[in-house]
């Protein structure tokens, strides 16, 4: 009997951790196991804030692939996935094309931009390993001009970060840490530098636990953010923003605007033509696509409604590795004709938010942390990542272990 023939595309939390698994789970004999990504390396995208401020080195938070997937049951395919044609099984590459019995997406998130104008154009997202050096050394040259100029412009010292999310509340932990080092390196005055962060909703971390925000926002604040909360977006020039808060428009003038509001699954979903929300497919109990029984998903281009708020969940590394470890095994009962496939079951163990170095909020198992327990929990979180996918020795390489 010929081998199943299983493609896997991407290689970030979902696509890595349903690789490892499988390849755990079946024998050289029983599928062929295909990789795909764009590029030879996975990266931490939980770590990318950190790489973008330049606290921490970009080759940090990647390591090869070949590090983790067992090159005699997987093949690793490096080629950039343009478009799935389901009807004929087939994935269609930048350098070639690839046919298969059983497919996993697991294409990752992209910014979602809603639209608005000159965002695409002027604003820098923290999205991947090329993203986060371009933020890093755009921010280094904005500092690194300013004393070169005759008529010194202090908005090249501004920083504007568009939405306080999780995403844009761990960059500003992690840019109060920077910018002092950034000042010292190029002789500027701390006084010039602003770092600003523009909020559309009523308050931060919309949806978190008030008394957690409060105190993340109180950290950041006496580190020298300057929140605008309730204020929205709405246009980014070469310039910086134009912001509105009800009928009040003002214009921030920004050296660099990083745009941290909202995030959407792969293009591919929507070039293939699956029916998707913003790029994120409704998947089935067992995190396949609806009508494409040979066909999963899982990661940010999969959407799991939590039946408790009747939402979906959002879009986690935390998630998209649980739905790895299920798609390998319902990809191996498949495989082997034998058992039954297991619904998807989320065991959300809670969320930390890193307010840099050492600092943190958190709610784990339904209790509130802050502070530097809170970021001893973040890298212990960070570490066991490594450890899922990687065991002991990509810890060893790869963790973090300065803890205070
Ligand atoms: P990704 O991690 O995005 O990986 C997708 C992979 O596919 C990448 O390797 C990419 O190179 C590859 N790829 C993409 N397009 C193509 C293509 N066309 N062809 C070939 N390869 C392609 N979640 C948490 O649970 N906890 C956190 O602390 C946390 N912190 C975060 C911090 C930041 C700064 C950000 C941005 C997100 C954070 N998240 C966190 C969310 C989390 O990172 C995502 O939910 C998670 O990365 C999704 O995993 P994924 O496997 O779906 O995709
Ligand atoms: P998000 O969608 O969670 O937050 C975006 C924020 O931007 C929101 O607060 C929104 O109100 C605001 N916003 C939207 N439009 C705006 C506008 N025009 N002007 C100003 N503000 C605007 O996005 P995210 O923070 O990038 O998070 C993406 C996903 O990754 C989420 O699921 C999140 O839980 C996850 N994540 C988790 C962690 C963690 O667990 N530590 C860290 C980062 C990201």
């Amino acid at each position: 009997m010929k081998k199943p023939n299983v493609v896997i595309l991407g290689a970030g939390y979902g696509g890595l951790m349903t690789t490892v698994r499988l390849q755990e789970l079946v024998g050289i004999n029983e599928a062929s196991i295909t990789l795909v990504n764009k590029n030879d390396y996975h990266y931490e995208t939980t770590w990318l804030h950190e790489a973008s401020a330049g606290t921490l080195h970009h080759d940090r938070v990647r390591y090869p692939i070949s590090d983790v997937i067992d090159r005699n049951k997987v093949k690793f395919v490096k080629d950039t996935v343009v478009k799935i044609v389901p009807d004929e099984k087939k994935v269609l590459m930048k350098n070639g094309e690839l046919t298969y019995d059983y497919l996993v997406i697991a294409l990752g998130f992209e910014s979602e931009t809603f639209g608005i104008k000159g965002l695409k154009e002027y604003a820098f997202s923290i999205s991947n390993v090329n993203a986060a050096r371009q933020i890093r050394e755009h921010i280094e040259y904005q500092f690194a001009t300013y004393n070169t100029e005759e008529e010194k412009r202090d908005e090249r010292l501004t920083i504007v970060v568009g939405g306080a999310g999780f995403t844009g509340i761990e960059f500003l932990g992690e840019l109060v840490n920077r910018v002092p080092e950034l000042c010292r390196e190029y002789d500027i005055d701390p006084h010039k530098v602003r770092i600003i962060c523009v909020e559309a909703a009523p308050t931060a971390l919309p949806g978190f636990d008030p008394e957690l925000v409060e105190y993340a926002v109180n950290q950041l604040e006496r580190k020298g953010v300057e929140f605008k909360i309730g204020t929205a977006i709405k246009e980014c020039t070469p310039e910086g923003i134009i912001v509105a808060k009800g009928d009040d428009i003002e214009e921030i003038k920004a050296g660099t605007v990083v745009w941290a509001a909202g995030v959407r699954g792969s293009h591919v979903i929507d070039e293939s033509g699956f029916e998707a929300m913003r790029g994120r497919i409704k998947v089935d109990p067992f995190l396949r696509v609806p009508g494409h029984e040979d066909i999963f998903v899982v990661g940010d281009c999969s959407l799991v409604i939590n039946e408790e708020t009747n939402r979906p969940y959002p879009p986690t590394a935390q998630i998209a590795m649980q739905e790895g470890e299920l798609c390998a095994k319902n990809l191996a009962v498949l495989i082997r004709q034998q058992g039954e496939l297991q619904p998807f079951r989320p065991d959300i163990k809670g969320t930390v938010c890193s307010l840099g170095e050492d600092d943190a909020i958190g709610v784990v198992f339904g209790k509130k942390i802050w502070g530097t327990k809170a970021s001893f929990m973040k890298k212990m979180i960070d570490n066991r990542a490594l450890y899922l996918i990687g065991g002991p020795s990509l810890v060893m390489k790869k963790g973090k272990f300065k803890f205070f």
